[in-house]
């Protein structure tokens, strides 16, 4: 092939700028148009240019090299990270063009033998692309039989995977390049991704050293999606909230997504009871098993997967019409393809999340376990998903700003298609003190801050980093202290979009003073700031927390516990009183419903709670929300009772995550079900070692004098021991269980 760039070898074969010849291509795969962008990365490449496709899925990226492999002299090759979908492209692609051996996979699950055969294939020019893996082409010898071939092109496909600041990393992909130079005829190169924040971006290019590249970025709106972003319920409301969503979609296609195995298994679990068709996918199932639910899923067999993220990739079908996030994704990037997977046949289909601060420390646990470097990569990528739910803008914005699409017309609030635009605003007078903020921000930011840092100041606390940029002397030192902290870093997000601040190109943790003047920060150039929502439209089919119902009752149980010497937080949990003003059970039997209410507790204390919900639900003309089979999950479930076995038997912590095949978070999780629905359960042996057992009796003291049931005081008091969080997790149970009625 020919070496110089600026002469392709297409050229002899066929002429670019006949939109004819390409047509003719085209037709050979059975299409009749250019979807956005892809003619222009085509012709790119015929060209010999570098290139780099950002396109959302289901944008048409694979066309972008298959389509210039058949124009091309020689053998394209198309590096990919997921062997399990490379044989579906290959064998999609012969079939589109009928041909039996045009595409090929080559990968360390392929025999020698098989191997051989295909490279024979090659060298005869009967195949002319094939699929591999970045292991595969660390091998010397596959390198040197590329070199002995015709390369006109290698396709980097999930190009994000080069890039540590990545969601999905792959430190293989970092050698790509490596792999490549020793080729005497150096190959063009096109990059493609779905997912891909500007740093990342930059990244690429840099690691495979691009040269004079053309990057083709699609617009990432997809206007049919619409986006609900809600703080999460107590378990039985949270599966009511689901139930209901996939209720609102008869016969219809859904993905539920959940950060963890068992969890999918429950809620699958949930809807079955509720005469919903569901399964749960997780990559602990068998194979096979796997397979079926994928069938089903796709042949409509079943409408409704719970799955784990392993679920969803390659997964070809259109009419997906919702997709329910249980737990907080861990990054922007896993959120948009997850939630892409919704409408890729441009038919209206919803996406639903729900999020709690406690799965943003379960993250945070997790990220223990990796290396200084792997955990601030992954901190930053959830402190943006973090921020992307706490925010009170327009959820699409946020996103395509976050791979720095530039959103000039957003039709998101005239149609109402994210729960922020679909809100109510009011505007209130913090516009001037959001104005000083950033006029500071932009003019004093010192090098090297980080965002949390300019949050702290912000907020007006003395910590070591704060006194060392002699932040106490700023102006702005505590101005937003009346603020919440969610504003406050909207405030830097909002900093950050408008160009007031930049991030660091060599650390995206931290942030650069921006390139604003200070005329341009007029309040109408940041249009939704800090303002507060009003009107909230109540859905009336959607249960309903009820505040002062919610104080009554936590009164009257205090009452009665006071006289009982406990706290009263071990009579009714917390959760389970937010669920009672949530539900409004008027009778015992609804009130068994409520999660942490146990036979018992129901005979003992019902009286305290049940004629108070009723005088509310009289007074307020409502009625009892509990049409949704949401318990029983509990009492049939056969893992639940082999755990308390095994904790009676006083296994250890390892052994019991050992057996359930989940972390240590999950264990804890299940345990504190057990005991809040009024389980006895002795867990003392679990914690025995970090708390002996006159710690303990002062832990208790302590414990019993507090007024709410939460950990953090807790920790605030004991933080000199140097008690790991679990620990303490597992002494609150043990209270529970121990001094609990
Ligand atoms: P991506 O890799 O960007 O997720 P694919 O390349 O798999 O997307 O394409 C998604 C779907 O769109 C495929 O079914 C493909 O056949 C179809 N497609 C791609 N380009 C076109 C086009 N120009 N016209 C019609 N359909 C197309
Ligand atoms: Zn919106």
């Amino acid at each position: 092939m020919q070496n110089e760039m600026d002469i392709t070898p297409l050229e002899a074969k066929v002429n670019t700028d006949s939109s004819l010849e390409l047509t003719e291509l085209l037709a050979r795969f059975g299409l009749e148009g250019f979807r956005p962008l892809q003619k222009e990365a085509i012709t790119a490449v015929l060209r010999g240019k570098d290139s780099l496709v950002l396109m959302p899925t289901g944008g048409g990226k694979s066309l972008c090299y298959q389509l210039p492999s058949l124009a091309l002299n020689g053998c394209t090759v198309v590096v990919s990270p997921l062997i399990a979908l490379m044989k579906d492209q290959a064998d999609s692609v012969n079939k589109k063009l009928k041909r039996e051996h045009y595409a090929h996979v080559l990968n360390s699950s392929i025999s020698a033998g098989k191997q051989t055969e295909i490279k024979a294939k090659v060298h005869e020019g009967e195949t002319k692309l094939i699929y591999v893996s970045p292991e595969w082409l660390s091998v010397e010898g596959n390198q040197a039989f590329l070199d002995s071939i015709d390369v006109p092109l290698i396709a980097i496909d999930e190009a994000h995977c080069v890039s540590e600041w990545g969601h999905d990393f792959r430190p293989e992909y970092r050698n790509i390049r490596k792999y490549l130079s020793g080729l005497s005829n150096q190959p063009t190169i096109i990059c493609l991704t779905a997912t891909a924040t500007p740093f990342v971006q930059q990244d690429i290019i840099d690691n495979l050293k691009l040269k004079d590249v053309n990057v083709f970025k699609a617009s990432f709106n997809r206007p049919n999606l619409s986006y609900f972003i809600k703080p999460k319920l107590p378990q039985a409301a949270l599966h009511q909230a689901i139930a209901k969503e996939v209720l609102k979609h008869p016969q219809e296609t859904g993905i539920i997504y959940c950060m963890y195995r068992k969890t999918t298994e429950e809620v699958a679990e949930m809807l079955q009871n509720n005469g919903i068709k569901a399964m749960a996918y997780h990559g602990g199932l068998p194979t096979k098993e796997r397979m079926e639910v994928q069938n089903a899923f796709t042949s409509g067999k079943v409408h409704v997967v719970v799955a784990t993220i392993a679920f969803g990739m390659g997964i070809d079908k259109a009419d997906v019409r919702f997709v329910i996030h249980h737990d907080l994704p861990k990054s922007i990037e896993n959120y948009y393809q997850e939630t892409g997977r919704a409408g890729r046949d441009g038919k209206p289909s919803r996406c639903l999340g729900f999020y709690s601060e406690k799965d943003v420390k379960s993250y945070a646990r997790r990220f223990k376990d990796l290396n200084e470097g792997e955990r601030q990569r992954a901190s930053q990528l959830l402190e943006s998903m973090h921020d992307f739910v706490l925010s009170g803008t327009c959820r699409r914005a946020f996103v395509l700003r976050y791979f720095g699409e530039k959103v000039e017309h957003n039709s998101c609030l005239e149609n109402n298609t994210c729960d922020n635009c679909a809100q109510k605003y009011e505007t209130t007078d913090l516009q001037e003190m959001a104005k000083e903020i950033l006029s500071w921000m932009n003019n004093n930011t010192p090098k090297g801050a980080s965002k949390k840092m300019i949050q702290t100041l912000l907020l007006g606390r003395t910590t070591p980093a704060i006194t060392t940029a002699k932040f106490e002397e700023s102006s702005v030192f505590g101005l937003g202290k009346t603020l919440r902290p969610n504003s406050i870093r909207e405030l830097i997000e909002m900093a950050l979009n408008v160009g007031v601040l930049q991030r660091d190109p060599s650390n995206p943790l931290n942030v650069l003073p921006g390139k604003w003047s200070n005329e341009n920060l007029s309040p109408s150039s940041f249009s939704v700031s800090l303002q507060q929502r009003v009107d909230r439209p109540k859905a009336s089919n959607e249960a309903t927390f009820h505040q002062d119902l919610y104080d009554m009752l936590k009164a009257s149980c205090k009452r009665k516990a006071e006289s009982l010497n406990i706290p009263s937080f071990l009579m009714f949990s917390d959760a389970a009183l937010k669920e009672t003003a949530t539900y409004l059970p008027t009778t015992p039997e609804n009130f068994l419903a409520v999660q942490g209410v146990s036979d018992r507790k129901s005979r003992k204390f019902g009286q305290f709670v049940l004629p108070i919900v009723q005088q509310f639900t009289k007074d307020n003309d409502l009625e009892a929300n509990l049409s949704i089979q949401t318990k029983g999950v509990m009492k049939k479930s056969a893992q639940k009772v082999k755990l308390i076995e095994m904790i009676d038997k006083k296994m250890t912590l390892d052994a019991l995550e050992g057996f359930l095949g989940v972390d240590q978070d999950y264990v804890i999780n299940e345990l504190e079900t057990i005991v809040m629905a009024g389980t006895k359960l002795n867990v003392q042996h679990l914690f025995s070692e970090e708390v002996d057992e006159e710690l303990y009796d002062e832990m208790w003291d302590f414990y019993r004098g507090l007024e709410e049931d939460q950990l953090g005081p807790f920790e605030e008091e004991f933080d000199e021991e140097e008690i790991p969080e679990h620990i303490l997790r597992l002494v609150r149970l043990q209270f529970h269980a121990m001094h609990g009625l």
